[in-house]
């Protein structure tokens, strides 16, 4: 009985190991540039494209060379054109230390939080600070203490050097006991291992055969565990952490907890917390333990933004710390929200003189062809070369999204007559189950008198 129920576990493991969701975009992989920074026609899953990924591409080295704060980047151009897939590209290019947030502009208006606080977090989701950890150390290990400040206890020294070592523990232990107690009220034993940090002349006490700073813990970087079996000696050794700001606030702001940051509802952060780990990482950074690590802040749809939040993107990006912001929009001359003012792509005019503007063109049917090609293969879908023929086609003439939806919903129709093919047939016949927006137009202007609020008003259209 026993044994039958573990092996339905087993089973059902190997299940969800194999559910792998495929994105709109999970075939970029980069931006397919040369070490010249010039865009190479099909690579990393990118197509075509070619000045906005070459632009995208002097942006990266920019911001990989951490000198510049507060430029900001347009991507102009029509739907399913590629914007959000070079900013995809540029997240992937820039790896993981570099931290790469990613928000619709729409979203900050659904959030249960002031739009500026949600701006701001999405800020500071894209500054890394990289944290320099040297100071673990490990049991078994010669441990030197040095006292830089004085320390007020009694019978401790005031200043000074203290050297420990795990098995010398004892003949120290006075000392180091009263120190230790003296400065943080916290029990160590022989055997125990302990660091200080030299700025604050804060000890910590680590664990027996688990070593770990809670210093660092505290302030959000990861801490790694590092087992040593009893007496074995090990090296020190240099940890590096990235975290966000955003993290260390979620984690310092005590109503949240840094459960919070897994549940993704974070709620709003006091700008007091703020405050002391700006100051607690400037603090760091004149030490030279920590370097701010400025990442990509990609905001989609930014004419969905309001006129409050555009003069917050004006000021934020005055900061110093203030990370590289990629803005997309598929607007022409329209109204900015929240005013009667138009502007091109709905943007005031003041943040747009401060955008670098890099804009995308249509496809031509072969550069289609190719994006399509590399769907069917992200999406394990065999077709014909006369499907993918057609399936170009109705691309072409309908968009790329349309074309690129109908790949699964094919396949299955194939699957269904039990094809492991994608053949023509099955194109025509999705096609016609599923209408692109053009027919789907035509369909409302034919049948609009039989569907409810039919009578809209016409400038209510032209907002849309
Ligand atoms: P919108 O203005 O509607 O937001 P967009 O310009 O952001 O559109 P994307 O979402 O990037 O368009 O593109 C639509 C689809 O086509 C996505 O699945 C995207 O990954 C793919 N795609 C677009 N351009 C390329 C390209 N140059 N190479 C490979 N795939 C691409």
């Amino acid at each position: 009985m026993a044994e039958g129920g573990e092996g339905v576990k087993v089973a059902e493991v190997k299940d969800l190991t194999r559910i792998e969701r495929i994105g709109a975009h999970s075939h970029i992989r980069g931006l397919g540039l040369d070490d010249a920074l010039e865009a190479r026609k099909v690579s990393q899953g990118m197509v075509g494209q070619v000045n906005a990924r070459k632009a995208a591409g002097v942006i990266l080295s920019m911001i990989r060379e951490g000198a510049i704060a507060g430029r900001a980047v347009l991507l102009a151009g029509q739907p399913g054109t590629g914007k959000t897939a070079i900013a995809m590209g540029m997240a992937k290019a820039l790896g993981e230390e570099t931290p790469f947030a990613m928000m619709a502009g729409s979203e900050i208006f659904s959030m249960e939080m002031s739009k500026t606080e949600a701006l701001t977090q999405a800020f500071r989701k894209a500054i890394g600070v990289r944290i320099k950890e040297e100071t673990e150390i490990i049991e078994g290990e010669v441990v030197e203490i040095e006292i830089d400040r004085p320390v007020t206890s009694g019978a401790a020294p005031k200043m000074g050097k203290l050297t420990l070592k795990t098995t010398e523990m004892e003949t120290v232990y006075d000392l180091g006991q009263k120190m230790i107690e003296s400065l943080n009220k916290e029990k160590v034993s022989a055997g125990d291992v302990v660091t200080i940090d030299k700025a604050s002349g804060r000890i910590t006490k680590l664990g027996r055969s688990f070593a770990r700073s809670r210093d660092y813990d505290a302030m959000g970087a990861q801490t790694k565990f590092v087992q040593c079996p009893e007496g074995e000696l090990q090296k020190r050794k240099e940890v590096v952490h990235v975290v966000t700001l955003h993290e260390i606030d979620v984690i310092n702001s005590r109503t949240q907890g840094f459960l919070a940051l897994f549940a993704g509802d974070t709620g709003e952060i006091r700008p007091e917390v703020r405050e002391q780990i700006d100051a607690k990482v400037a603090e760091w950074r004149e030490e030279g333990k920590a370097e701010i690590v400025p990442g990509v802040l990609f905001i989609d749809e930014v004419h969905m933004l309001d006129i409050e939040c555009f003069s917050f993107l004006n000021r934020a990006l005055e900061n110093d710390m203030a990370p590289v912001l990629v803005v997309a929009t598929n607007r022409g001359i329209t109204k900015i929200r929240g005013t009667n003012y138009k502007s091109p792509h709905g943007i005031p005019i003041d943040l747009l003189d401060r955008l670098l503007i890099v804009t995308t063109v249509p496809y031509t049917e072969r550069e289609l062809r190719l994006i399509l090609d590399i769907r069917c293969e992200e999406e394990d879908v065999e077709m014909t070369e006369d499907a993918k023929d057609l399936l170009c086609k109705i691309g072409h003439e309908t968009s790329l999204r349309y074309s690129i939806h109908l790949i699964t919903a094919a396949a299955l129709v194939a699957h269904k007559r039990k094809s492991a093919e994608v053949e023509v047939e099955d194109i025509s016949r999705v096609y016609a189950l599923f209408l692109d927006v053009q027919r789907s137009t035509q369909f409302m202007v034919e049948y609009q008198e039989q569907f409810m609020f039919n009578e809209v008003p016409e400038e209510c259209g032209d907002e849309m």
